[in-house]
């Protein structure tokens, strides 16, 4: 019986789903998806596969996943969803399903305790009280912990700095001379991953395990069968991260105050140690002073034609070669120093080869400001390494988002992955659009680059505000317009005002919720991933088409790319992405089949220039409106 034909047993009206689902509805477009899932599973295919929200796409790839009893690995781009499938659909499907399989999330090294490190900062005398409390917190914590996950740690802040000197990081490990045997949770956690039938990883995690297996140094994550990318139009950015790689000042600082704890508790005769330490740091500083105060990000050619960064940096990459050559004695002395040797002998490759780069795939590029720096070694493509991998690795491959698509063409998120030969499909979402909402248009508006712009699209959005009692989105495409906003809103707005930044994106959500006549002003965090059902959001308004700031030097170096090639960069790589991150952010309003409310674009390109029906023609089923009756309308329940 083939895989496709069971599909129905569990989600037609009579499945085993509606039978222990109160209120299940059978939804065509998650029946017609996980049947296509199927087939991709059975022929060893790949997928690319836009479903709408609310199509309940995780059910349709979970389903004939499930069903084949093969090893599945489902990659995500956020937490959300994955405590989602951890603790929702997987056990609900496992039990609907019959299956008695396991399923384990395994994160990055940087979310466990390394009880090693825990030690080493537990014995530096530099610990103030308020430090000595958190890391008595850590140890107690570690005697009852399995799996050393912080995010069991509940009375630790999630970034809280002191995990970054406690965990398991893959730079500080020095597994050689410590085993499982001194309490590592890293093996264990591992092997769980190994043994379970679904894993759950992020996009970071494959991608880290994908730059391994690229680099021929072995693997992080087991191999599957089936893989499965949701949320996948974040996959191709945060692979571009893992292909390349960056050095910041952050890391150097690190090394630095390391190497002075390894000085100190290894090597304590060694004083040269403690000179070259000084002397790094000291390079470190002088080269942050070259690329200047203000927040900059700098191109390679920017970069080369300043002499005094170029010559900086060499300076600090001779300078971690003498570390080095002093570090190289020592490594029999202790752990930390023999850690300490390789990661250093790292960082001075990793310069040398930011240095000298010469492949055209490569982008190099700094972002500095007064104390930090990172300089930055980007692919320009990833397409060949991921299809590689892909070819590889074998078995099935199932891409999934609500926003692939570009006007109906998968072609620009398939040719970023080297994807050129998958099926692709289509499904809108099942709300209707066009009765629960409509895209506010409002006419006359200035050219967005209009010193007043904010101020006139405020004022433009004011009646629908009052309508709405708050209950709104404000979304921006810069920090700059979210501060005029805030500056105008604080003056005026007599309800709640919500800034990003002003607290964690969860409590910022929460307050919005319960808040009376709230607004919340937000800039990209706020354009993905946030769910807010019912009344409590009635309108998102969006300034401007979120293109990508022209002088960012990734986007040069794509354009440019491009143009070599005879195409245009606007055209193939502004405007697609643009296109998925104004997909995504119009997808914040509509969140359940009784939501209702008033999507307000402002941009006046839309519509008036002629790359806006590329945009506008992507977007689902809504109806638009051009004046701000119409659309207060719109924000009552019942019209
Ligand atoms: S193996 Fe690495 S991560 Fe594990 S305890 Fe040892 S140093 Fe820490």
């Amino acid at each position: 019986m083939s895989l496709k034909s069971q599909i129905d047993a569990y989600l037609g009206a009579d499945g085993r789903i509606a039978q222990a689902v109160d209120g299940y509805q059978v939804r065509q477009a998650q029946v017609e998806m996980a049947e296509t899932v199927a087939d991709i599973i059975e022929q060893d295919g790949s997928l690319l596969a836009e479903a709408g929200t609310g199509t309940g796409k995780t059910f349709s790839y979970l389903i004939p996943a499930l069903l084949s009893g093969q090893k599945v690995i489902v990659s995500t781009a956020t937490k959300t969803l994955q405590d989602q499938l951890l603790t929702k659909d997987i056990p609900l499907l496992m039990d609907v399903c019959g299956i008695s399989g396991t399923a384990r999330v395994l994160k990055g090294r940087e979310n466990y305790l390394c009880p090693q490190r825990l030690e080493i900062a537990e014995t530096a005398e530099q610990n103030t009280k308020e430090v000595w409390k958190k890391l008595n917190l850590i140890h107690d914590w570690q005697l009852k912990t399995r799996n050393g996950d912080k995010s069991e740690l509940q009375a630790l802040d999630e970034n809280d700095p002191i995990w970054s000197k406690v965990c398991a990081r893959m730079e500080f490990c020095q597994a050689n001379e410590c085993s499982g045997d001194d309490g590592c949770f890293y093996p264990g956690v591992k092997q769980q991953a190994q043994d379970a039938q679904i894993l759950i990883v992020n996009h970071h995690l494959f991608c880290a395990d994908l730059a391994l297996r690229e680099q021929g140094f072995g693997e992080v994550l087991p191999e599957a069968d089936i893989y499965v990318f949701d949320e996948a139009h974040q996959l191709p950015d945060i692979a571009a991260q893992f292909l390349g790689f960056s050095v910041s000042r952050y890391q150097l600082d690190e090394l630095v105050r390391d190497v002075r704890i390894a000085y100190k508790k290894e090597a304590p005769e060694a004083s040269e140690l403690a000179d070259q330490a000084s002397a790094v740091e000291d390079k470190v500083r002088v080269f942050n002073e070259a690329l200047g105060k203000w927040e900059k990000r700098w191109t390679w050619e920017a970069f080369e034609a300043s002499k005094a960064s170029h010559k900086t940096l060499e300076l600090l990459r001779n300078q971690l070669t003498q570390l080095i050559e002093v570090l190289k004695p020592l490594t029999d002395k202790g752990k930390l120093l023999s850690a300490l040797y390789k990661r250093t002998q790292e960082f001075e490759k990793q310069i040398g080869s930011w240095l000298t780069a010469s492949s055209e795939n490569q982008i190099r590029w700094v972002e500095s400001s007064q104390a930090r720096f990172k300089l930055n070694l980007t692919p320009l493509s990833v397409a060949d390494p991921f299809s590689r991998q892909r070819d590889a690795l074998g078995g099935a491959w199932i891409f999934t988002s609500a926003t692939l698509s570009v006007n109906h063409s998968f072609d620009y998120f398939a040719h970023r992955l080297g994807l050129g030969d998958a099926e692709t499909r289509q499904w809108d979402s099942p709300f209707d659009y066009d009765k629960q909402a409509v895209i506010y248009h409002p006419i006359g508006l200035p050219d967005p680059k209009a010193p007043d712009y904010i101020k006139v699209c405020l004022r433009a959005a004011w009646p629908l505000l009052q309508e709405s009692q708050g209950c709104a989105f404000l979304l921006f495409t810069s920090h700059r317009a979210l501060q005029e906003a805030k500056v105008i809103l604080s003056e005026h707005w007599d309800g709640t005002l919500l800034i990003q930044g002003d607290g964690p994106k969860t409590a910022l959500l929460q307050r919005f919720k319960e808040s009376d006549k709230a607004l919340l002003l937000g800039t990209s965090s706020f354009w993905e991933g946030v769910d807010v059902k019912g009344d409590a959001l009635k309108l998102v308004m969006i300034d401007r088409i979120p293109f990508i700031p022209p002088d960012d030097p990734v986007v040069q170096a794509r354009e440019n790319a491009l143009k070599q090639k005879g195409l245009s960069g606007f055209f193939h790589f502004q405007i697609p992405e643009a296109t998925i991150a104004l997909k995504q952010g119009i997808g914040r309003l509509i969140r359940d089949t009784s939501d209702y409310g008033v999507l307000m674009l402002c941009d006046p390109r839309l519509t008036q220039k002629s790359y806006g029906r590329i945009i506008t023609n992507s977007f689902p089923n809504f109806r638009w409106v051009f004046n701000a009756d119409e659309a207060k309308q719109k924000l009552k329940r019942d019209e």
